[in-house]
């Protein structure tokens, strides 16, 4: 089966979420609760990522601690299960459910109002808010915060992504253009989450 259980979920957001995810985790973990868009985004996410639907039952189970199992199962459950396709009236999505947002679609979407977590931080949160919360997450490099400084500015949000991708694996990605290993085309500029989390979890293997 797959490795990635409910329980896995911490360390694999520190390791390898992009910003927009870990945004959504930290959040979640903070207020033990995401709104209906967030958690929208981080399920399909979550699917995309290799989690089962019982797994990522019990993810939100675990991570809505202030809800009853009655509350939790009227409320959530059903919307999960929805994303994964296992319910709902469109016979055409039945097995599969929703495909997990790309870039675009996360950075199209319109801006997340107070107390919603959704989006794509480069591009909804504050320049300063965005740097502090690099920061936070272990990226200190000054010429890499300017960098995105400058992207953010020049509304260049996933640039500002994939320069803090490549900062935070440089080592990895030295080693596998070094023997070869990896083709130009496996470090394509990233546009999907699930492509980042996927290549940033198998550089660091
Ligand atoms: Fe997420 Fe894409 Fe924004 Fe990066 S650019 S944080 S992957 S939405």
């Amino acid at each position: 089966g797959s490795p990635i259980t409910a329980s896995s979920i911490d360390q694999l957001a520190q390791q390898h979420f992009p910003l927009c995810m870990k945004s959504l985790h930290v959040n979640l973990r903070k207020n033990n609760h995401l709104k209906h868009f967030g958690r929208l985004q981080y399920t399909l996410f979550l699917k995309g990522i290799g989690l089962s639907l019982e797994e990522c039952i019990l993810f939100w189970r675990q991570g809505f601690k202030g809800k009853t199992d009655d509350e939790f199962n009227s409320q959530y459950k059903y919307n999960i299960r929805h994303a994964y396709g296992e319910v709902g009236g469109d016979v055409n999505r039945r097995g599969k459910g929703y495909t997990p947002y790309s870039c675009q679609k996360i950075l199209g979407d319109s801006n997340p109002g107070i107390g919603q977590t959704h989006g794509c931080p480069y591009r909804h949160y504050s320049v300063d808010n965005l740097v502090g919360f690099l920061q936070a997450t272990g990226v200190s490099d000054k010429e890499v915060l300017r960098g995105v400084r400058e992207d953010v500015g020049k509304m260049r949000y996933h640039i500002a992504c994939n320069r803090v991708f490549e900062a935070t694996h440089k080592n990895e990605i030295k080693k596998v253009k070094e023997d070869g290993s990896w083709s130009q085309t496996d470090l394509d500029t990233i546009v999907h989450p699930n492509t980042y989390f996927k290549r940033s979890f198998l550089l660091k293997q």
